[in-house]
């Protein structure tokens, strides 16, 4: 089978590894000319890590993290909201806190050392039926036919617009603000704190890797060119009364760049046509706000279960089939939290805030949800009483 991996990034690179290994002839394809380790830092839940630990390098990036194992979320008044501990959960894995660019470095390596071909410079445009299989199309033509075209290539997916699948596709109207600082002393320890206030505003700190932290600023989109443009000593006027303990990390910020997010739904994530197939995997298939931190978790959830089932299964509508079935809980729990979060956490129905920040102490009190919040977080859910688990692989 000749398959095409469009998208370098987090889903594709750990696809292409994995189909690798297993001897299948596989191409990625990738916009970008020369990519590079950057990005934001990434919370780094236990799912993701078990996938990285079946291809080997968990081990590596767990030297270049930092363990996150508690949530501090608190309101601007600094009356707390959420103080989670993951030892709520007796033996549940912390998450890693990790800048994006030390995790694709390591997947980029891990692609390279496989000699897998990468086409690099090449925006994919979308993909058509041909005869003998899929064309991936770009703006100055085909660029290959395969058997098995699999678009990991992001929340503003081009092959997802062209497989004609897309339920719902919209961008957020809140998004952040984000910057990487050195934090020598590790000021941040392994806690990921945020600060409220309302609905409009937050501050979020993640530790990320070793001696960095990650801030994050929430901002309506459409004001993100306003808040830059009125520099960085206004920046801080603003954060700083959210930052407690942590204001000498926002005086460190000496420059934001920004993130916005979008709400992907897909009816299903497969196509086949005549023997050959499209299928969607990671942002593409399930864009959502990262207020769980699981997105790179979803991603190699999908790269792993998408490579078990076409080793599983000969047929190929069959293998995308039980792709399909094999994801769509899990990717249904955590798609429905982050809609539920986004509103509470970023939005403009400010009255929100008054229910939230009354009852949030409270409900954690009660026997059981902490529990239930830390394996959520742990990226395994499928619904209040079960699991999600890695397939075990059995080839067919
Ligand atoms: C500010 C922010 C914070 C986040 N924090 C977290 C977090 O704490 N924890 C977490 O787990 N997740 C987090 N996420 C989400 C996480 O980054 C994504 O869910 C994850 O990267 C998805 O992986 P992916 O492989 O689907 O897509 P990506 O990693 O985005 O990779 C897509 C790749 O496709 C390439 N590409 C795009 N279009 C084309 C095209 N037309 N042709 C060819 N190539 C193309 C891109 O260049 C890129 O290399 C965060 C996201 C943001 C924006």
């Amino acid at each position: 089978m000749r398959v095409a991996v469009v998208g370098l990034g987090m889903g594709g690179a750990t696809l292409a590894c994995l189909l690798a290994d297993r001897g299948v002839d596989v191409t990625v394809v990738e916009q970008e000319e020369d990519p590079r380790p950057v990005g934001a830092g990434i919370w780094l839940q236990a799912m993701g890590q078990q996938v990285l630990d079946r291809l080997g390098l968990l081990d590596a990036l767990r030297a270049e993290s930092r363990a996150v194992s508690r949530v501090d979320i608190r309101t601007a008044t600094g009356r707390p909201l959420v103080r989670l501990g993951y030892d709520a959960v007796p033996g549940a894995t912390p998450a890693l806190g990790v800048h994006r660019g030390a995790l694709f470095a390591l997947l980029h390596r891990a692609v390279r050392e496989r000699g897998i071909g990468v086409d690099l410079g090449v925006p994919v445009t979308g993909v058509r039926p041909v005869p003998g299989g899929l064309a991936v199309e770009t703006a100055h033509g085909d660029h290959g036919t395969f058997d098995l075209v699999v678009g990991c290539d992001g929340s503003r997916s081009r092959v997802r617009r062209s497989m004609g699948v897309v339920v719902r596709d919209h961008p957020y109207g809140y998004g952040a603000l984000w910057a990487i600082v050195d934090d020598p002393g590790e000021l941040a320890a392994d806690e990921l704190y945020q600060c409220l206030r309302g609905t409009r505003q937050y501050l979020g700190v993640l530790p990320t890797g070793l001696g960095r932290t990650s801030l994050f600023w929430s901002v309506r989109t459409r004001d993100m060119t306003d808040v830059l443009a009125r520099g960085l000593p206004a920046w801080r006027d603003a954060a700083r009364p959210l930052a407690g303990r942590y204001a000498p990390l926002v005086d460190a910020v000496d420059h934001l760049l920004p993130a916005s997010y979008r709400d992907v739904v897909v009816r299903t994530p497969w196509r086949t046509a005549d023997g050959a197939g499209a299928v969607l995997v990671g942002d593409a298939a399930h864009a959502m706000s990262p207020q769980l931190g699981t997105g790179t978790s979803l991603a190699l959830a999908d790269a792993w279960t998408l490579h078990h089932a076409l080793a599983a299964h000969p047929r190929l509508e069959e293998a995308l089939a039980a792709y399909e079935r094999g994801r769509r809980g899990h990717v249904r729990w955590y798609q429905w939290w982050t809609r539920l979060m986004m509103p509470v956490f970023q939005s403009d129905l400010a009255p929100l805030a008054l229910p939230r920040d009354a009852l949030a102490p409270w409900v954690l009190r009660v026997p059981g949800v902490p529990g239930q919040l830390v394996t959520t977080l742990l990226g395994d859910r499928v619904s209040p009483w079960s699991r999600w688990e890695l397939p075990v692989l059995r080839e067919a």
